[in-house]
C-alpha cells in the first residue's frame, strides 16, 4: 500500500492541519518529513482548538502512530511542551504513538539567537522568518556541523560536537551580531533533561516508516509550509529553509520514491502569505482586510497578520506540476461568502507577455501582474453544507472554475474549520 503525501500548494497556511487530521482517520501512521516549529497547524475537533507545531496532525486520533521524520529540525523544549500539553488533554496515552527520528536535527539556543539577531539586522530586507532557529539549524545540517537527536544520547560525543560548534557560533554571535555568547555547560545541562524526556520516542524512524509500508499499513506524509516556500522552487529568497515539494517527502521520511502513491494538494480558495516576498494577487485594501478578518488570517502561533489576496491559479498550477498532485483539497470557501465579484488570477502578464506558469527569478516576480477573471459571488453561509449539490450555484461555479483553472480534480472541499465541515469527493488512499 503506497503512502499518500499531503502538501501545501501556495505559501503555507492552506489548512493542511485540518485536512491531515481528517485523512488521519483512515491512516495507520502519519509522518512529518521536513521543517520544524515554524509550522503551526490549527485543528478544531468538537469545537475544541488544538495548535500543533511539531507533532503530526494525526495525534488527535488515538492509536495512530505519529512520526517526526529524519528531514525535520526539532526544538526539544518546544516538543516537550507540546507533548505535555497533549498528554494533559488525554492524547498520546501510549508513548509508542509518537516516534522521533534519531537523524532529525536539533535546534539549539544559539540557532534561535542567530535567527532573531540576523532578522533584526536585515530590517527592511527581512525574510520574515519565525525567529525560531529553523534556518540556522538547517544551515548547520548542510554545513555538516549540526547536532542530531541521536547525538544527544552520547554525552561525550555531544560535548565534543557542541564545543566545536560553539567556538564558531560564539565568535559569530559576538563579533558580527553583537549578541551574548553561550556557555557549553548550560546547553549540556539542558541536553540531559531532553535526553531523559525524549528517550521513549527516539528511534530509527525511517526504518519504522519503511516497515509500516512493507506491512501494508496506510501511511500519510504530512507536508509543512507550501510549495511556493520551497527552498529551490519557491519565491527564493523569500522561502523556508527546506524543500516542500512532494519529492522531498521521500528523503525526509526515509522511504523510496516509489513508496509514494498519491499526492493531495491543499489550496485555500483565496491566497495568503506571511513575511516578505512576491505576492501578485495581494489586496492592500478593505477587501484584503475583510479576508483577513473573516478568514482569521493570523499566524497560528506567532499571531502575525497574514497578507491576503485573490486566488492565484498560476502558483497552484506550478505546485501541481512539481508535485504531481492527484487531487486538490480546496479550503475556506465559506470565507468568500458575501464577496462579489470574486476574482481569480488565471495568468501573469510579464513585459506584455502572458504566462500561465510563474517566473523563476526575483526579477520576473517583480514584473508579474495578474490577469483576472471575475466570477459572481453568493451571500449564503456555507458552514452547514455537506454535499456539492447543496452549495449555492455561484459557489459551486467558483470551485469548478478553480478546478479547471489549476488542472487537477477536486478531492475535498472544506467549508469551515470543524472536522465535519467537509465534503469528500474522492478517496485519497
Ligand atoms: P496549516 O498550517 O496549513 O494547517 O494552516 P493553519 O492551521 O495555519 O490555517 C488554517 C486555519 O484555517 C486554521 O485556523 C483552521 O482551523 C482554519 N480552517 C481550515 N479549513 C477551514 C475552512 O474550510 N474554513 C474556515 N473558515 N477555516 C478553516
Amino acid at each position: 500500500m503506497p503512502a499518500t503525501a499531503v502538501i501545501g500548494t501556495q505559501w503555507g497556511d492552506e489548512g493542511k492541519g485540518k485536512i491531515v487530521d481528517l485523512l488521519a482517520a483512515d491512516a495507520d501512521m502519519i509522518v512529518r518529513y521536513h521543517g520544524g516549529n515554524n509550522a503551526g497547524h490549527t485543528l478544531v475537533v468538537a469545537g475544541e482548538k488544538t495548535i500543533l507545531n511539531l507533532v503530526p496532525a494525526g495525534v488527535l486520533h488515538p492509536g495512530k502512530v505519529c512520526v517526526m521524520g529524519p528531514g525535520m529540525v526539532v526544538d526539544p523544549d518546544v516538543l516537550i511542551r507540546e507533548i505535555d500539553a497533549l498528554k494533559a488533554r488525554g492524547y498520546l496515552a501510549d508513548d509508542r504513538w509518537l516516534r522521533l527520528s534519531d537523524q532529525a536535527h536539533v535546534i539549539l539556543p544559539y540557532h534561535r539567537a542567530i535567527d532573531r539577531a540576523r532578522e533584526r539586522m536585515r530590517e527592511a530586507g527581512a525574510i520574515g522568518t519565525t525567529g525560531r532557529g529553523i534556518g540556522p539549524a538547517y544551515e548547520d545540517k548542510m554545513a555538516r556541523t549540526g547536532i542530531r537527536v541521536g547525538d544527544l544520547f552520547d554525552e561525550a560525543g555531544f560535548r565534543d560536537a557542541l564545543g566545536r560548534s560553539l567556538r564558531e557560533k560564539n565568535e559569530y554571535l559576538q563579533a558580527l551580531l553583537g549578541e551574548k555568547p553561550f556557555e557549553a555547560a548550560d546547553i549540556i545541562e539542558m541536553a540531559r533533561g531532553w535526553r531523559h524526556r525524549l528517550a521513549p520516542y527516539v528511534t530509527d524512524a525511517g526504518a519504522e516508516v519503511r516497515a509500516a509500508i512493507g506491512d501494508g499499513k496506510r501511511v500519510l506524509l504530512e507536508g509543512a509550509q507550501g510549495m511556493l516556500l520551497d527552498v529551490d522552487h519557491g519565491t527564493y529568497p523569500y522561502v523556508t529553509s527546506s524543500n516542500c515539494v512532494a519529492g522531498s517527502a521521500s528523503a525526509g521520511a526515509g522511504i523510496p520514491p516509489q513508496a509514494i502513491g498519491r499526492v493531495v494538494g491543499i489550496a485555500k480558495t483565496y491566497t495568503t502569505r506571511v513575511g516578505g516576498g512576491p505576492f501578485p494577487t495581494e489586496l492592500d485594501d478593505a477587501l484584503g482586510e475583510r479576508l483577513r478578518a473573516d478568514g482569521d488570517e493570523y499566524g497560528a502561533t506567532t499571531g502575525r497578520p497574514r497578507r491576503c489576496g485573490w486566488f492565484d491559479a498560476v502558483v497552484v498550477r506550478h505546485a501541481i506540476a512539481l508535485s504531481g498532485v492527484d487531487g486538490i483539497a480546496f479550503t475556506k470557501l465559506d470565507v468568500l461568502t458575501g464577496m462579489d465579484p470574486i476574482r481569480v488570477c488565471v495568468a501573469y502578464e510579464i513585459d506584455g507577455t502572458r504566462h500561465v506558469m510563474p517566473p523563476a527569478t526575483q526579477r520576473g516576480w517583480a514584473r508579474a501582474t495578474p490577469v483576472y477573471e471575475d466570477l459572481p459571488g453568493w451571500t449564503e453561509p456555507l458552514g452547514a453544507v455537506r454535499a456539492l449539490g447543496d452549495l449555492p450555484a455561484n459557489a459551486r461555479r467558483y470551485v469548478e472554475f478553480l478546478t479547471k483553472a489549476v488542472g487537477a480534480p477536486m478531492a475535498i472541499l472544506s467549508i469551515g474549520a470543524g472536522r465535519e465541515q467537509t465534503i469528500r469527493l474522492r478517496d485519497v488512499f
